[in-house]
């Protein structure tokens, strides 16, 4: 019988269960989940490398890894693990990536059982109007992630000490708005009425190849 082991890492969210094998990273339990059945044991890299996550020093993963998953899962968990930090995406665009626009229900199933959430950022995909759809973890969990990274404003922040915090950390950001789909710039008085997570974008050349209209009051392109 294959051999795993079980640690628990205490973070801002509660305390998560981390499931190793020989190859590597098997599971991360989140803290409503229930608990694998494995031998004591630690991942010290795994627990060094969340710890610096959560402390906001660490944006990428280092860690072998070993998802357990159909062909089709490990291709979804494969572009999921693509989706840069600090950014959002949709179920739809993920489809989109994978070649399969049609089956952004099926993606999102995957999605939904990633086996490695936070290492795996499916926290990262949300609904296409920017709500925060369901995570293992719980939505509370997922605004949390986002507010973590940046791209939601964290627990008790207005959407103006957001835009304000995120254009401090980098100037040039983009901000567009799924209902709308008008980038402007974070000083754009559209971009400080958020009620949803909005798309960031690096450039206006960006935000156009995403299928958004430069707005016209603040003429960020
Ligand atoms: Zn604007």
């Amino acid at each position: 019988m294959e051999r795993l082991w079980w640690s628990e890492l205490g973070t801002p969210v509660g305390r998560i269960g981390l499931l190793t094998g020989s190859r590597g990273l098997v599971r991360i339990v989140l803290p409503n989940e229930p608990d694998a059945d494995a031998a004591p044991g630690g991942n010290a890299e795994a627990e060094r490398q969340l710890a610096e996550y959560f402390a906001g020093e660490r944006r990428t993963f280092d860690l072998e890894l070993d998802p357990r998953g159909t062909p089709f899962q490990r291709r979804v968990w494969d572009e999921v693990a693509a989706i840069p930090y600090g950014r959002t995406t949709t179920y739809g665009e993920l489809a989109r990536r994978l070649g399969l626009p049609r089956a952004h229900r099926a993606v999102g199933a995957a999605n939904g059982d990633n086996p490695l959430p936070i290492v795996v950022p499916c926290h990262r995909v949300v609904g296409s109007n920017g709500h925060l759809t369901g995570y293992a973890g719980g939505t509370g969990m997922k605004a949390f992630l986002l507010g973590l990274e940046g791209p939601l404003p964290r627990a008790g922040e207005l959407p103006m000490a957001w835009t304000e915090r995120r254009t401090a950390e980098q100037p040039s950001l983009l901000i567009g708005p799924r209902s709308t789909h008008i980038f402007c710039r974070p000083t754009c008085r559209y971009s400080t009425r958020l009620r949803h997570v909005p798309e960031l974008f690096d450039s206006p050349a960006e935000a156009v190849a995403r299928g958004y209209r430069a707005c016209r009051v603040c003429q960020p392109a």
